[in-house]
């Protein structure tokens, strides 16, 4: 399996994993520069890195030109990055046949310019 034609041309080096913990309940909000937690509402957050390996809980196939700068069609998944924290990112995969729910992700690529946009995944397996 290749991924590599999907591959951010920044490389996986520069990860999306900042989240906010509250270090009054210590719920986890993303992005990491909300106002304040989306729990209990206080602004003592602490930037942290994702808590967990990210798991994929749905995924869907879009054929419609829905993003753009995106060529259909493209797989969508709800990704879960910490407990809680479920954010619908895409997934690199050629199709969604290699995509099981549950299965264990990896965050890749973001805007080295901000690094709350640009959230992506791909299957753990698909590491090298
Ligand atoms: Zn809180």
């Amino acid at each position: 399996m290749t991924t590599a034609n999907l591959m951010p041309a920044w490389g996986v080096d520069h990860l999306p994993t900042l989240l906010a913990h509250c270090r009054q309940c210590g719920t986890y909000t993303f992005p990491s520069n909300a106002w304040g937690c989306r729990q209990c509402g206080a602004d003592t957050l602490a930037k942290v890195p994702m808590p967990q390996t990210p798991v994929l809980r749905n995924f869907i196939t879009l054929h419609g030109d829905v993003v753009p700068g995106l060529t259909p069609p493209v797989v969508v998944g709800e990704v879960e990055i910490a407990p809680g924290v479920v954010e619908e990112a895409l997934i690199a995969v050629a199709d969604e046949s290699q995509l099981t729910l549950d299965m264990p992700m990896e965050a890749i690529g973001a805007d080295p310019a901000d690094t709350q946009r640009g959230l992506r995944f791909r299957p753990l397996e698909a590491q090298r």
